[in-house]
């Protein structure tokens, strides 16, 4: 569903991300994680369109995306302070993406309750972002991103401003919520537990290469370098 081949992006003569292959099944969460600066924000960026690829190719459902712009493309970016709009309710800012796809006000309305109950946030359809907690936050930026129905959610760190808690129950709802969504989803983490319990496999990256994606439990049982297997012990 998801195809990269041959994937490089070069900053300045270093080289940050150099992928053979990466395909990813529909409706899949594959969760991504690997040391600070390897490459992992950097692949979410090149799939959104938001950085070009140097070489390779990114197909999405059968459509090559080199040459697709940003907002042409069939997925959400999703980063780490996914901000609402200060001066709109949170029935606005869900209801935004349909607002620039021309979805008729009505229409907008209800399919913008609905998702909203969808993420539990029903009765908070009036209440301003200051009006609301940083979980629900959280759920309005997600309820943001799903209302499109896009392909492909790009999840950078979504969680990362949350406590530990609030991760915790976020991890219960959330699972469950994508996958009724049928969404195919790379959520990059730090977090190994959340990616764990998140993903149906993960990907580990380091110095920009991948170095395994598969189960959770393939990943512990055999890891297929070293680099891996201290990885997945916190060692690194
Ligand atoms: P973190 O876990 O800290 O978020 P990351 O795995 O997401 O790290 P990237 O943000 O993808 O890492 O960065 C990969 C490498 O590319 C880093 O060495 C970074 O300094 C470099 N880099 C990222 N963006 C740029 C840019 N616009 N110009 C130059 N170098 C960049
Ligand atoms: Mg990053």
């Amino acid at each position: 569903f998801i195809e990269l081949s041959d994937i490089r992006k070069v900053y300045k003569d270093k080289e940050v991300l150099n992928l053979n292959q990466l395909s990813v099944r529909k409706g899949e969460i594959i969760s991504v994680v690997g040391p600070s600066g390897t490459g992992k924000s950097t692949l979410l960026r090149l799939i959104a369109g938001l950085e070009k690829t140097d070489s390779g190719e990114i197909v999405i459902d059968g459509e090559h995306l080199t040459n697709v712009p940003p907002q042409q493309r069939p997925v959400v970016y999703m980063f780490q302070e996914s901000l609402l709009f200060p001066h709109m309710n949170v029935l606005e800012n869900v209801a935004f993406g349909l607002k620039m796809a021309k979805v008729s006000k009505n229409k907008r309305y209800d399919k913008s309750k609905e998702m909203m109950k969808r993420v539990g946030l029903e009765g908070l359809e009036s209440h301003f972002p200051h009006e609301i907690s940083g979980g629900q936050k959280q759920r309005a930026a997600l309820a943001r991103s799903l209302i499109v129905h896009p392909k492909v959610l790009l999840l950078d760190e979504p969680f990362s401003s949350l406590d530990t808690e609030l991760r915790k129950e976020t991890r219960r709802w959330i699972k469950h919520l994508l996958k009724s969504e049928n969404i195919t989803v790379l959520f990059v983490t730090h977090d190994l537990e959340e990616a764990m319990a998140l993903g149906d496999r993960v990907a580990v990256l380091n110095e920009g290469k991948l170095q395994q994606l598969d189960s959770p439990h393939v990943l512990y049982e055999s890891p297929v370098n070293s680099f891996v297997a201290s990885f997945l012990q916190g060692g690194i």
